[in-house]
């Protein structure tokens, strides 16, 4: 690794005093700022409206590390898949979803998942360490690019629902979503960025607070404690389905923006009656609306499966009959191991 701080871990400000302190005007951290986040350089070189000592001067004091794509994989379904180096040679996979009209990239939080969710390939690897901002936005600016090249249009959606949890690394994805937002970087609309998580109230509460401009998105799987537990671990751990509801009663209340809730149906554990009718009761007591999601395997010992395609009908049905909205999706990217849940870096 490089000993040399990394200048893309600077905020403006912190880079003003930088050049303040070392005797050059502040508004020539606005240039370096904006070649780092708006022009993308990848060296000091590049930054021509810097005088050459400057830039030497910058070059002698701080590094800019970039994730590079190790592996690149196209599914027959147009989905990309990236398995992405980071600055320690860890690796995070990334993928890239088209649409008629638009792109969805899905981005990593963490190096693995410290969460135990039992129907998740990346719970299998242990969680390594947190993605720090610019390696999130990386993987943001690379997705950009592959959609302009691969489907002629920029990018215009982004959901954390790659590996880890979003919400345990709170501090390094909101700075993240700072930069991707900033019109001093990438400049894209807060509404098309979707934080999805299987739920950590006091985040939930933090995020509604700091009044953060993003969807949100919860892996919910059941209304019921019990089961939920069950496959969830981490509905235990976090005080249960009622903390999580009131957590969510109060971003609504906050932001009165609407919840997704995400929702897997598997073959004798949430496939009854009863497990409809939790959800439906759960789901009216707070303004949201739900994704039915195809289970994608995970390996072939797996134990989970998908339930039969009526038992999704009734879900359906009993949503819409108490007027909450609900899809099914299917999933894209299974030829090549990028639908949801199946990051899991088997290149390795
Ligand atoms: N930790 C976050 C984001 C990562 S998971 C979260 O829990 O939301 C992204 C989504 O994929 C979640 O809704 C998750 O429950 C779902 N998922 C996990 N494993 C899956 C699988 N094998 N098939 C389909 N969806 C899965």
């Amino acid at each position: 690794m490089n000993s040399k701080p990394n200048i893309r871990s600077f905020d403006l400000d912190e880079l003003s005093r930088f050049f303040v302190k070392n005797g050059e005007k502040s508004y020539r951290a606005k240039q370096v700022y904006e070649w780092l986040w708006k022009k993308n350089a990848r060296s000091f070189e590049e930054m021509t409206n810097l005088s050459k000592n400057l830039r030497l001067f910058l070059d002698n004091h701080f590094s800019i590390p970039h994730i590079k794509i190790k592996k690149f994989q196209h599914s027959i379904d147009g989905t990309i898949k990236n398995a992405i180096g980071l600055q320690d040679d860890l690796v995070v996979e990334s993928v890239l979803i088209p649409a008629k009209k638009r792109t969805t990239a899905c981005v990593s939080s963490q190096v693995g998942c410290s969460l135990d969710c039992h129907f998740c390939a990346t719970a299998r690897l242990k969680r390594m360490r947190n993605l720090t901002p610019d390696e999130i936005v990386d993987q943001v600016i690379e997705a950009d690019k592959q959609s302009c090249d691969y489907y002629g249009h920029s990018l215009t959606n982004i959901v954390f629902m790659g590996m880890g949890e979003p919400l345990l690394n709170y501090d390094n994805v909101m700075r993240a979503v700072e930069k991707i937002t900033s019109d001093k970087a990438l400049g894209m609309a807060a509404r098309r960025i979707t934080i999805s998580t299987s739920g950590i109230p006091k985040n939930i509460r933090r995020m509604a607070d700091e009044n953060a401009k993003v969807g949100l998105a919860v892996s919910l799987h059941s209304a019921i404690d019990d089961i939920r537990t069950q496959i969830m671990p981490v509905n235990k751990r976090q005080g249960g389905l009622k903390e999580l509801l009131s957590a969510l009663q109060y971003w609504y209340n906050k932001t009165k923006r609407k919840i997704t809730f995400e929702y897997l149906v598997f073959k004798g554990i949430n496939d009854d009656e009863q497990s409809i009718k939790a959800l439906v009761d759960y789901a009216k007591k707070v303004p949201s609306k739900v994704n039915l999601i195809e289970y994608n395997p995970i390996d072939a010992s797996d134990r989970f499966q998908q339930a039969d395609a009526h038992i999704l009908e009734a879900y359906k049905t009993a949503l819409n009959n108490a007027g909450i909205v609900a899809t099914l999706r299917k999933s894209k990217g299974q030829d090549i191991d990028a639908a949801c849940g199946q990051l899991a870096n088997k290149f390795e």
